[in-house]
């Protein structure tokens, strides 16, 4: 399939009637099945008591197939892969070199790594037809306003993401790839949200940006940022949930159109919001099935414990029932954008900006990043006990004091770096858990007067 065919088939199901969509969602669903179970030894061997009859015909349903995890597929890599020639151990080799970012490995295949909400990084193939269809959501789904589209357009599609630049982020990686595709196009740059907010608000201001995108958090914080001189078409937020407060922030900040979609390097493009402010779910290239916490189905209009995806584009790597941790609701009712798709609400990261002495605040997903890359961590939270204290639990497979040290070795490095050299990091017995009022889960939160 090529990136036209793509565009074309993603352009029409936006309008498909909801019966239509099902349809192909089926077809692609059932080849996908196929291929996986031909040639991924992983999911042969999962599938096996599952013939291929059953699967071609009219009583197969999706949930007859077992769910599948993040650890599960990273400790079975190789296997998993429908491509024999790929090895983590390739990979490895071609990820350490970071010159490589945004190319393919044997001219196929993208690589990307994960942030996650459960610690461990993943690593993501995407096949050229899953860059495709994901090209092909981001022209036309994105925008939740035809005229912010027409604006961005006039004023020459130019992009500035702030986002993770180090490694092999999504965001990072398909941004060097379109440009070392593309290279005298100077419509897209990327800023390390880790770097200085000087230099972030430099950046931003020499490049003029039509389009704004980055972590919700962190562009709060740079909002407030009086030198931060730009007038943005539509600012597109990502990677949390974006609050009201936040958006009502940034609207105000930037005099634009402020707005959000839900995405992950697995699952790619899950759903774009609407003026409604609703998230229609891509439901011609993604299944999401709102499940509670053994998997059952979570009917429409009740909020789920966690979420299985699968991604109908993916042959490299199959996500086929793959678990998020993210809470959600589906919803049934028609959207009175006219979209004909479901919808669905989430409960995203709601973690707190941290403030400190001389008025220094840590963006939570700075700290997040800092945290998911220590070997081991399967899950953490980190709390703020006073101006100087933080409170950090952790769950591992391994052994918890290294993981502690470690944890703390890198995080007191990255306050040192922001300019705080007095943090002490307590670690805890407790488990990282939900707050007993709320029931929501923050990785990230301030607990002191
Ligand atoms: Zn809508």
């Amino acid at each position: 399939m090529s990136l036209l065919s793509a565009m074309i088939k993603t352009y029409k199901g936006d309008k498909a009637s909801r019966e239509k969509t099902a349809n192909l969602q089926r077809r692609r669903l059932i080849k996908l099945i196929k291929y996986a179970k031909s040639n991924s030894p992983y999911y042969k061997e999962l599938y096996s008591s599952i013939d291929d009859e059953l699967i071609a015909s009219e009583s197969f349903k999706l949930i007859d197939l077992p769910p599948v995890t993040k650890p599960e597929l990273m400790s079975h890599f190789d296997d998993v892969l429908t491509d024999r020639s790929i090895t983590m151990k390739r990979i490895d080799d071609f990820t350490s070199d970071l010159s490589n970012i945004g190319k393919m490995i044997d001219d196929k295949y993208l690589i990307f790594k994960t942030s996650g909400s459960t610690g461990n990084p993943a690593v993501v193939l995407y096949d050229k037809q899953n860059i495709d269809v994901s090209s092909a959501i981001a022209a036309f789904r994105t925008f939740a306003r035809k005229e912010d589209y027409d604006r961005f357009m006039k004023h020459g599609k130019k992009t500035a993401g702030v986002f993770a630049d180090y490694g092999f982020y999504l965001a990072c990686g398909m941004s060097k790839y379109l440009q070392l595709k593309m290279p005298r196009k100077k419509t897209k740059i990327n800023v390390d949200v880790n770097a200085p907010e000087a230099k972030i608000v430099k950046a931003l201001n020499a490049f003029q940006p039509s389009m704004l995108s980055g972590y919700p958090s962190n562009l709060a914080l740079l909002a407030d940022f009086k030198e931060l001189d730009i007038h943005p078409d539509v600012v597109i937020t990502g990677g949390e949930l974006l609050t009201d407060q936040i958006r009502k922030k940034l609207e105000d900040r930037f005099g634009c159109y402020v707005q959000t979609h839900y995405s992950c390097t697995e699952g790619g493009e899950i759903a774009c919001e609407c003026e409604e402010r609703h998230l229609h779910i891509n439901e011609d290239w993604v299944i999401v099935e709102p499940v509670d916490k053994d998997y059952n189905p979570v009917p429409y209009g009740k909020m789920s414990d966690k979420v299985l995806i699968t991604n109908l584009s993916n042959y490299i790597q199959p996500f086929i029932r793959y678990e998020l941790t993210d809470r959600i609701i589906v919803h049934e009712e028609r959207c009175k954008c006219g979209r004909t798709s479901h919808w669905l609400e989430i409960e995203g990261r709601t973690d707190d900006i941290l403030e400190f002495e001389n008025e220094i605040r840590i963006a939570p997903m700075s700290l997040y990043k800092v945290l998911e890359e220590v070997p081991d961590i399967r899950r953490f939270q980190l709390i703020q006990r006073s101006l100087t204290k933080l409170e950090l639990r952790v769950t591992t497979d391994r052994d918890k004091e290294t993981v502690f040290e470690n944890a703390k070795k890198d995080l007191i490095a990255f306050f040192r770096k922001n300019g705080l050299t007095n943090i002490m990091i307590e670690p805890s017995d407790e488990l990282p858990q939900a707050n007993k009022t709320s029931g929501k889960f923050k990785h990230i939160y301030s607990d002191f007067n």
